[in-house]
């Protein structure tokens, strides 16, 4: 792969967001806009109900986890089997040994609210203490992992775009108690088979600002960093089986 982004180069393509073909006209504002400033008939975004905290599902969310079952879920390896992991008390956990699970559904471009919480007791070190991960399309993993008063290395502590970026701070809670992260993602873009719009990702840990539309240079991979390789629009979210009992509760996605 011997694509390189300038800094103006990708400062262009995020700010022509979803059309990455399209080039903005800075000299003119009103040019690239259908609607004149203002217009009444613009139309109105849909309305619709927020949750009655910030941190439950508003009624347009497609909600993979509600505290119940995990049929929005399936076995990765074995598709045609349910999800493996345990469901008790409003959460599911990590049956370690059992491998990742993965939506029944595909999505892309999407905002993700996912609550997840390390094993109260303690076990293990670095990138053996409370590691899973969700991995946006199956390819691109934000980390879990029990980050308080646990080193590892900067690109692969939680809320880290593993192997890429560290977080911003460690805003991680102690083991045992429920996190939260809100997840920006945009969707690579790919035509006729080639990168046109790389995948950008912003991440709340706690409330905490911690990837500020990092833009990802590929996918995912332990000790190196993949160029991109051409891929649907949509494809299944999954969650890590990394051996060791995280669980996971309150989880929604809204498609952008
Ligand atoms: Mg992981």
């Amino acid at each position: 792969m011997k694509t390189f982004w300038t800094i103006s180069s990708v400062l262009a393509v995020l700010w022509a967001g979803c059309t990455a073909t399209h080039t903005i006209n800075f000299e003119n504002p009103d040019a690239n806009y259908t609607w004149p400033v203002h217009d009444p008939q613009r139309p109105l975004p849909p309305v619709i109900k927020p949750g009655a905290e910030n941190h439950l599902p508003p009624s347009d969310a497609v909600i993979l986890f509600d505290g119940k079952d995990l049929s929005a879920w399936k076995s990765a390896k074995n598709p045609d089997k349910p999800a493996p992991w345990k469901v008790e008390n409003g959460y599911f956990e990590v049956v370690p040994g059992s491998g990742d699970i993965v939506t029944k559904d595909s999505f892309g471009s999407c905002q993700l609210h996912i609550e997840w919480a390390s094993p109260e007791v303690v076990k293990g070190d670095s990138q053996g203490r409370g590691n899973s991960g969700i991995f946006l399309m199956g390819l691109y993993e934000i980390q879990v992992l029990d980050s308080y008063d646990n080193l590892t290395y900067a690109d692969g502590m939680a809320a880290a775009v593993y192997s890429q970026n560290p977080p911003l701070v460690n805003a991680c809670r102690a083991p045992g108690q429920w996190q939260t992260y809100d997840i920006i993602f945009h969707a690579p873009k790919f035509e006729d088979g080639k990168l046109v719009r790389p995948a950008d990702v912003t991440v709340f840990h706690n409330g905490v600002l911690v990837q500020d539309r990092w833009i990802l240079t590929g996918p995912t991979a332990w000790k190196q960093r993949p160029p991109y390789s051409p891929h649907a629009d949509k494809l299944p979210l999954s969650l890590q089986d990394h051996g060791n009992p995280v669980r996971f509760r309150n989880i929604w996605i809204r498609p952008l």
